[in-house]
């Protein structure tokens, strides 16, 4: 029987018991390349992003004022911070502090979110590294703004910090590195401008993956970015079923990164969401079309004359009806006889609004909105021609 010798033994042991630690920076660290990702995640052999000089702050001006519609979530006046809590089941308070008006992380305290929960966004946050620079690589000013308190916008102090580019500021963590370091120095504020459109279910199934768009100290450093499932450390992650809302978190990477002028606006939901914004299902489009017919028919009722025909016109372009479509008829009718009944020294005079009926009627021809047989536009013409207008 075959004995390993115990020389043979000894190496073995001593390398499972010294093997150097995995570090962050170095491979074999990050989920490895795949079939549709060349780089491993948090790979230190991509590229790292271009430096880009921010332009400087107004010296008058605060840049980020929150518009007049912006939510609130710190201004620097709430000391209680009373929009938020530790990120703790069951909630407690923060013991993040709040100093000189700004939102300071306390190393160890945990992550803190809003109360509030919301999805589609457009965030404003401002942030700035300790001016004590301490640490390296992800260990220097590290905190992070986590949409819907699952996919992380970087925040770190990789100012002549290199680290892995899917982990530097203004990354889609571990998804997508910044397509430019645009930071400015520690303990200068950072400004973060974020658009977040959140990955969006139905039925277990995920019908868009949600994007990011972040401007850092106005300068692009993603653009519509998909999210890929959320991003994540160490792991890819995929495209899964998400939450509608979630609260907005802040990381606590043990460093004391401050906060200020954070606000957000919701977005208008895409039409996949039940929103107007995109192309619609029929059903969806079908609905939305009848209901503003019944407005637009609404504010026919309080009109008189051409006015109000035009109006009864305009509602048959997004809702058939018959009742209407023999009002416009009549309506059109009694017009034209109107018209052939004016003297030929008012015809002039009227030419404007004849002009104008011909264009109308042209159109709902065109767009069969009017049936073909309709004989309005052929008439309007042999008034045209018979008053040498030019058509
Ligand atoms: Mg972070």
């Amino acid at each position: 029987m075959f004995t390993r010798p115990a020389a043979a033994i000894v190496p073995f042991c001593a390398f499972a018991f010294t093997a150097p630690a995995v570090f962050a920076d170095g491979p074999f660290y990050g989920d490895p390349p795949d079939a549709t990702h060349p780089w491993a995640l948090h790979d230190m052999n991509r590229p790292q992003p271009p430096l880009v000089t921010p332009g400087s702050f107004s010296t008058t001006e605060q840049p980020g004022r929150p518009p007049s519609d912006a939510i609130i979530l710190f201004d620097g006046t709430d000391a209680t911070l009373g929009k938020w809590e530790a990120d703790k089941n069951p909630p407690e308070p923060t013991r993040w502090i709040v100093k000189d008006g700004s939102l300071q992380c306390v190393p160890g305290s945990g992550y803190i979110r809003t109360k509030a929960e919301f999805g589609d966004c457009q965030l404003h946050v401002e942030w700035a590294a300790p001016l004590k620079v301490e640490g390296n690589s992800q260990g220097r000013g590290n905190s992070g703004i986590f949409l819907m308190g699952q996919t992380e916008v970087q925040v770190l102090d990789n100012y002549e910090n290199p680290t892995y580019p899917d982990g530097t500021a203004g990354s889609v963590y571990g998804v997508n590195p910044p397509f430019a370091n645009a930071l400015r120095k520690p303990g200068e504020w950072q400004v973060y401008d974020i658009i977040f459109r959140r990955p969006i279910c139905k039925d277990g199934k995920v019908l868009d993956g949600g994007r990011l768009t972040v401007m850092m100290n106005g300068v692009v450093v993603q653009e519509a970015t998909p999210l890929e499932g959320g991003g994540g450390h160490k792991a890819r992650t995929q495209d899964h079923a998400m939450p509608d809302k979630g609260p907005l978190k802040l990381q606590d990477h043990g460093n004391p990164v401050r906060y200020r002028n954070i606000w957000y606006r919701p977005l208008p939901a895409r039409a996949i969401d039940g929103g107007d914004m995109g192309a619609m299902t029929p059903e969806a489009a079908t609905a939305k079309k009848q209901a503003i017919a019944r407005t637009i028919r609404g504010d026919a009722d309080k009109l008189q004359g051409l006015a109000k025909l035009r109006r009864q016109m305009e509602s048959l372009c997004y809702e058939p009806d018959t009742a209407t479509l023999f009002r416009v008829e009549a309506s059109l009718t009694a017009w034209l006889a109107s018209v052939k009944q004016t003297p030929a020294s008012g015809m002039e005079a009227k030419k404007g609004e004849i002009m104008q009926m011909r264009e109308a009627v042209d159109y709902m021809t065109h767009f069969k909105f009017l049936p073909d047989s309709n004989p309005t536009k052929s008439e309007i013409d042999k008034i045209i021609d018979a008053n040498g207008w030019k058509k």
